[in-house]
């Protein structure tokens, strides 16, 4: 029987930024295990093109920098914060986990290991069953259950012989397409629409299928430095502003976009999906040279020669290849108090951020030792999906926010941790900084009628 202090199941992005912490700030004992061979998560099985949709400078584990925060000269991101590529990632929590979890001695850590519940878990590799002692907490840190289009089961079919493939295939292709039909409108299917447009394909042979359309993010507003703190300000206040003036949901919406708050691909179609992802104005507008947008709904089957969509069919040329960007990456699971007796339960604390919500999560665990006040401190902002859930993440991440600040110590704790990515540049301001000030006084006056605002579309939403 092992013994130990801490049991986390899943060495992704969440268990590895809890166990940061623990170790950091506590004395504890960990056992970490995962299907995986290594830590990283999701990222194992990523398209080979894949990058963070945020800057690196604020993702990963408290205690180390991933990335070293430089601006992009080439791409489609030039201009703004580096984002980690899948690599980058992978080679990054391998580093923590060798340099930094083992050799404290204090973590144990149990890879192609299947988690059985009961704190035991079998290797599959030896198929040996281990039983754990667990003295604190059992932590599940896969709860969100991220899915991935490599492992994805579309719930659509396709005929035998037709090109299908998931995105993660894509840059095995030997032979020139006629065509690429990409299906799925979220952020994979941006993905794979831009790699084929900067490896060269024209756009018209590209055919894009969305059933959903999405409004994006600003990526420009979401960098952390100095330099761009004006953009996030400028942002902010829009958006305050934006919902106290509204006068619906509807014209929230539009008074966003205009704000520049969201983004949407076709100004002529009414998103009705909202998920957090983000996108570079630059990467709009090459997004907006495929023409061939196919809205008829969510495909049913799929072959040689034509589509089955919910609302019709449609022929296509055969010789096509269709690639599948139908997963969506956040599973919607059952939301549950964080701190339940002797398990926590990982989940986004913070609307968007999953890492810094499991640090948090963990700093509350080695902080507070009352359980309904670290529940009050840890409510769940559950994952979006629909366009008006941006409504319910802003009210959920505000209203922890003011929870958490009415606190100094875990403001402190906040503001100095790097996942948090802004509180500690807003804190430092400068006195002569007249333009930043200005637009830290739009936030301050327009955030009370804001709030009201928010809460009255919560209401009218449930
Ligand atoms: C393409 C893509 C890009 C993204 N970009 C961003 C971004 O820029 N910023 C951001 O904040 N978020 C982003 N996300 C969201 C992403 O889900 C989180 O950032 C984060 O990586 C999720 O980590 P996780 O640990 O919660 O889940 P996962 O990465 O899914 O890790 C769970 C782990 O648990 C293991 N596991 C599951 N079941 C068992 C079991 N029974 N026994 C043992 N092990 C088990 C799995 O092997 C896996 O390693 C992105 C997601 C995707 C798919």
């Amino acid at each position: 029987m092992l013994e130990t202090d801490y049991l986390i199941v899943g060495c992704g992005a969440s268990g590895m930024a809890f166990a940061d912490v623990i170790l950091t700030e506590t004395d504890a004992e960990i056992i970490m295990v995962d299907r995986f061979h290594k830590p990283g998560g999701h990222w194992n099985l990523a398209y080979p093109f894949v990058r963070l949709h945020q800057p690196s400078s604020y993702y990963g584990v408290s205690s180390a920098d991933l990335g070293n925060r430089e601006i992009d000269q080439v791409g489609l991101n030039r201009g703004l914060q580096h984002l980690s590529s899948s690599d980058q990632i992978l080679a990054y929590y391998d580093e923590i986990m060798q340099r930094k979890f083992l050799p404290s001695g204090r973590v144990k850590y149990f890879p192609l290991c299947n988690y059985l519940g009961n704190t035991q878990f079998v290797s599959n590799l030896t198929g040996k069953t281990y039983d754990v002692k667990v003295k604190r907490k059992l932590v599940n840190a896969i709860h969100m259950q991220t899915k991935v289009p490599s492992t994805h089961v579309p719930n659509f079919t396709v005929s035998p012989g037709v090109h299908f493939m998931p995105i993660n295939n894509l840059p095995q292709i030997e032979v020139p397409p006629v065509g690429v039909v990409v299906i799925g409108g979220g952020k994979t299917g941006v993905d794979a629409i831009l790699w084929l447009l900067e490896n060269g394909i024209e756009p018209e042979k590209i055919s894009w299928v969305i059933s959903r359309d999405a409004w994006f993010i600003d990526r420009r507003n979401t960098q952390p430095s100095m330099e761009f703190l004006g953009d996030f300000l400028h942002y902010q206040a829009s958006q305050y502003e934006a919902l106290r003036d509204a006068s619906s949901i509807p014209d929230l919406f539009d008074r966003l976009e205009e704000a520049g708050v969201v983004l949407r691909i076709d100004p002529t179609v009414k998103p009705t999906m909202f998920r957090g992802a983000t996108v570079s104005r630059l990467e709009l507008d090459e997004l907006r040279r495929v023409k061939n947008v196919i809205r008829m709904g969510r495909v049913r089957h799929i072959d040689e020669s034509s589509i089955l969509f919910e609302e019709g069919s449609l022929d296509v040329e055969p010789g096509q290849i269709f690639v599948d960007c139908s997963a969506n990456a956040l599973s919607h699971s059952e939301i549950t108090d964080v701190f339940s007796g002797r398990t926590i339960t990982i989940q986004p604390i913070r609307g968007g951020q999953i890492v810094f919500s499991a640090a948090l999560i963990a700093h509350i665990e080695a902080a507070y030792s009352d359980e309904a006040h670290k529940n009050e401190l840890s409510r769940v902002v559950p994952l979006p999906d629909h366009d008006t859930d941006w409504i319910k993440m802003l009210a959920g991440s505000l209203r922890n926010q003011q929870i958490w600040r009415k606190d100094s110590l875990l403001i402190k704790w906040i503001r100095q941790n790097r996942l948090d990515g802004f509180g500690n540049l807003l804190a430092n301001v400068g006195e002569g900084d007249t333009d930043l000030k200005m637009k830290r006084t739009r936030v301050h006056k327009s955030i009370g009628p804001a709030l009201e605002k928010l809460q009255a579309f919560v209401s009218e939403l449930s």
